[in-house]
Order: C-alpha cells, then sequence, then structure tokens
C-alpha cells in the first residue's frame, strides 16, 4: 500500500478515492449522495501529495460505486483514482476516465432540449474537451462547460 493511502486509517472493505482534485472531495460526497448510503464515509481535505500540491481522499466503507458513480467521479475529477478494498488490502485499482458518450448522469441546460422533455429519453453528452471540461448535447447541441455542470 503507498505511503498515501496510509494517511487513511485502513478499512477491511470498500473503496479508497484517491487524488481528487483539492477541494473537490466535498462536492462528490454530495453529487454521490455518499452520506445518505448508510455507511461509515470519511474526508480528508487538503492532503499532502506529490503528483498534485494538495489532493482529497473520500474512504467508502463496506461498499464499491456503481458506474454511474464512477462516471460521475471522473466528470468531477478526472484525475482520481479508486482503490477497491477487500480484506484490508487494495484488491483493485481503477483509473477514472470520462467516457467519449456521458449518457443518463448530467442534466442539459436546455429547458426545451427533447432530453428535458421526452419521459424517455436518457440525456446524452459527447466528451470535448477532457483537459478543461466540456461536453455537448447530441440531442440539442448544448455546450457545457465544468462550471455548469448539474447531475442528474
Ligand atoms: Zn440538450
Amino acid at each position: 500500500m503507498s505511503e498515501n493511502l496510509l494517511r487513511v486509517q485502513p478499512i477491511r472493505n470498500g473503496t479508497v478515492i484517491d487524488h481528487i482534485k483539492s477541494g473537490r472531495g466535498r462536492k462528490i460526497l454530495e453529487v454521490l449522495n455518499l452520506s445518505e448510503s448508510g455507511t461509515t464515509i470519511s474526508l480528508l481535505m487538503n492532503v499532502p501529495s506529490k503528483k498534485q500540491n494538495r489532493k482529497d481522499i473520500i474512504k467508502v466503507e463496506d461498499r464499491e460505486l456503481s458506474e454511474d458513480e464512477i462516471e460521475k467521479l471522473a466528470l468531477l475529477s478526472p484525475k482520481a483514482r479508486i482503490n477497491i478494498i477487500r480484506n484490508y488490502a487494495v484488491a483493485e485499482k481503477k483509473k477514472v476516465e470520462i467516457p467519449e458518450i456521458i449518457s443518463g448522469t448530467v442534466h442539459c441546460s436546455n429547458d426545451n432540449c427533447i432530453s428535458n422533455n421526452e419521459r424517455s429519453a436518457t440525456t446524452q453528452f459527447k466528451l470535448l474537451d477532457s483537459e478543461n471540461l466540456r461536453i455537448q448535447c447530441i440531442y440539442c447541441g448544448r455546450k457545457i462547460d465544468e462550471d455548469e455542470i448539474s447531475f442528474l
């Protein structure tokens, strides 16, 4: 286990989300609604890091993240790393990655968009730029920047 993970009190089973963009941890807790999940959640903020100057870490006990949650996490902090912990050891490491098509996780800001008006329509966005996060609605063409993203 890396030095950084040791800062977090070990958990038996669950997920450690590491290398979260500093200051973004609270928003991730909120968007993923982790505090409602009924398991123990810890948030570490402004942890010194070699790769970034500072980072946040979230520890979620007894739970792994769903595909939708990982997609939201990627949009909130593309450099985050997911460590799945089983029996006190890192069983699996995952990089998060913003998919080319973001489906069913982001709300289109155009009120007239079909995705807001057809009950059966699933929102779909195309990834335009992953560095300076920018996505585009497939239905209406609305472009949305990182600050404007609102999650479903
Ligand atoms: Zn749209």
